[in-house]
């Protein structure tokens, strides 16, 4: 029997896994869910034998119904191979008797590699299996890393083009470096006079014009999204909170069947949504705690109930966290609305034309199991500052508003529950916010040149991604504004 998948917002859109992972949003607007969620029947102890893939092909085959066990194997032995720069693929680190999840050992050195180095196999997979003969067009819009992991991912893959939309003043000078000297011949890179918001609702904006739609596959294309709207990028994500709970089994810091909680730097919703689908799948998890930064959207919500965008946008040292329209939460919204569409669908038009939303208290009553919280600049800064005196460990800015919200949580919570942080990026991809916060305040402007001080005081090796971008030239220099995006991929795929 197919594990189905249907959208949020109306639940007799049903699609196969391969089919929603090549259409990456419903029809609809709404986001694929899996039915049901499946279990995991296998004992801790037999998965705790497993190494980063098997245990990968474990967790995969029971959403991909669709896929044969050669196809999943095949897309994932070509996703966790020697891009990554250590075999363990996400390892644990345990500093200052805290456990670090680092997730940056990747092609381009932050969490989005975890999916994105899977996900253009799974979808050029799908594409196979379902007879579709266009060419694939990714539609992508970036806070920053998801726009070079997926460039990184579908560069020269046949069949396919990229396209990213990033808000041109709102990343790092390292990811704007990273997206534009991107090679290859399907790849192309807009920066947009707007935010992440403005970026990602004109995407959503060009995936649900039906015009636009009908005149790209009468010229043999159709769109898909290496966004973590697509399900193709959720599932691979589940993998690592399991990989790092056995981890844990493994060192005996735990006994198996213990709870354990996660802190997770959260800006779409994707990356704690897994771990979310993870707890669902029977993972012993007891808290999730959600770390937000200055754009504190979601902190807000699970203390009040209510999600409402209606605030000013801050621009914070943690750029891919800078977001106030959280797209993955809509899928837990349907999960705690008991799998109504009808209910989420009502939420969401809400979202849309009065960027605010409340949820009924029965709902509310489901969210018991996350915790909200959120870091300023400062309090990062401060969080990075005393971790390198105290243990050495350089910590990157998004690691450290969840270090950050993790501190202060045990200062408020007695839990003596094991805690994973969550480590999405790695230092070097924020040099100077991290330089600054260990007191460097004096730092020449070149990237390398501040990627060299970073090695000094951190002994980290710097990783191939930064030697990359080193020297490599300019390949992509084009700006617009919020309300040209749809011209501009007409004059890429020349359609009229
Ligand atoms: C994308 C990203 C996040 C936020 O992850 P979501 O899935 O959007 O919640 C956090 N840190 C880094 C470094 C990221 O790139």
């Amino acid at each position: 029997m197919n594990l189905m998948y249907h959208s949020t917002r109306n639940s007799s859109l049903k699609a196969t896994a391969s089919q929603a992972i090549l259409q990456g949003l419903a029809s609809d607007g709404g986001l694929y869910v899996p039915e049901a969620i499946p279990q995991m029947t296998t004992p801790i102890a037999e998965l705790a034998r497993m190494n980063y893939l098997e245990l990968a092909y474990e967790v995969l085959r029971l959403y991909l119904t669709d896929y044969s066990e050669e196809e999943i194997k095949g897309c994932i032995n070509k996703a966790y191979d020697d891009k990554f720069d250590t075999p363990d693929i996400a390892p644990l680190k345990k500093v200052g008797g805290l456990h670090y999840l680092e997730l940056f050992h990747g092609a381009t050195i932050a969490f989005k590699d975890m999916a994105l180095s899977i996900l253009p196999h799974l979808l050029t997979t799908a594409a196979r299996k379902n007879n579709i003969s266009d060419e694939i067009v990714i539609l992508t819009a970036t806070s920053g890393d998801t726009g070079k992991a997926a460039l990184a991912g579908f560069a020269d893959v046949e069949g396919t083009k990229i396209i990213v939309f990033y808000p041109k003043d709102g990343v790092s000078n390292v990811q704007e470096k990273q997206m534009v000297t991107q090679k290859g011949d399907n790849t192309y890179v807009i920066g947009i006079r707007g935010n992440f918001d403005d970026a990602q609702t004109g995407v959503k904006k060009i995936f649900g014009d039906r015009d636009l739609e009908k005149r790209m596959s009468e010229a043999g294309y159709r769109f898909s999204s290496a966004n973590s709207i697509n399900i193709g990028r959720l599932l691979p994500q589940i993998i690592y909170y399991i990989y790092s709970y056995l981890e844990l089994y493994r060192r005996n810091e735990i006994l198996a069947e213990e709870k354990i909680n996660f802190v997770v730097p959260t800006g779409n919703f994707g990356n704690i949504l897994a771990a979310y689908y993870a707890k669902q799948m029977g993972l012993p998890i007891e808290k999730l705690i959600c770390a937000s930064n200055d754009n504190k959207v979601l902190f807000d919500f699970f203390k009040t109930g209510v999600y409402d965008r209606n605030r000013e946008f801050i621009l914070t040292i943690s750029p891919s966290m800078d977001i106030l329209i959280s797209s993955n939460l809509e899928r837990l919204i349907y999960h705690i609305a008991d799998e109504d569409s009808d209910k989420t669908m009502e939420l969401m038009t809400a979202l849309s034309t009065t960027g605010r939303y409340e949820i009924t208290s029965d709902m509310r009553k489901k969210l018991d199991g996350f915790v909200g919280g959120y870091a300023t600049v400062d309090e990062t800064m401060t969080a990075i500052h005393k971790v390198y005196i105290e243990t050495g460990y350089v910590m990157d800015t998004h690691t450290a508003v969840a270090a950050s919200v993790y501190a202060k949580y045990l200062d408020r919570e007695k839990d003596s529950a094991k805690a994973i942080i969550v480590s999405t990026a790695s230092p070097y991809k924020f040099a100077e916010s991290v330089l600054n916060a260990v007191g460097i305040k004096e730092l020449p402007e070149d990237d390398y040149e501040q990627a060299l001080i970073l090695r000094e005081i951190s002994g980290i090796q710097i990783p191939g991604a930064m030697e990359e971008i080193h020297l490599a030239d300019i390949k992509h220099d084009t700006v617009c504004e919020t309300d040209r995006m749809r011209a501009k991929v007409e004059d890429i795929l020349k359609i009229i």
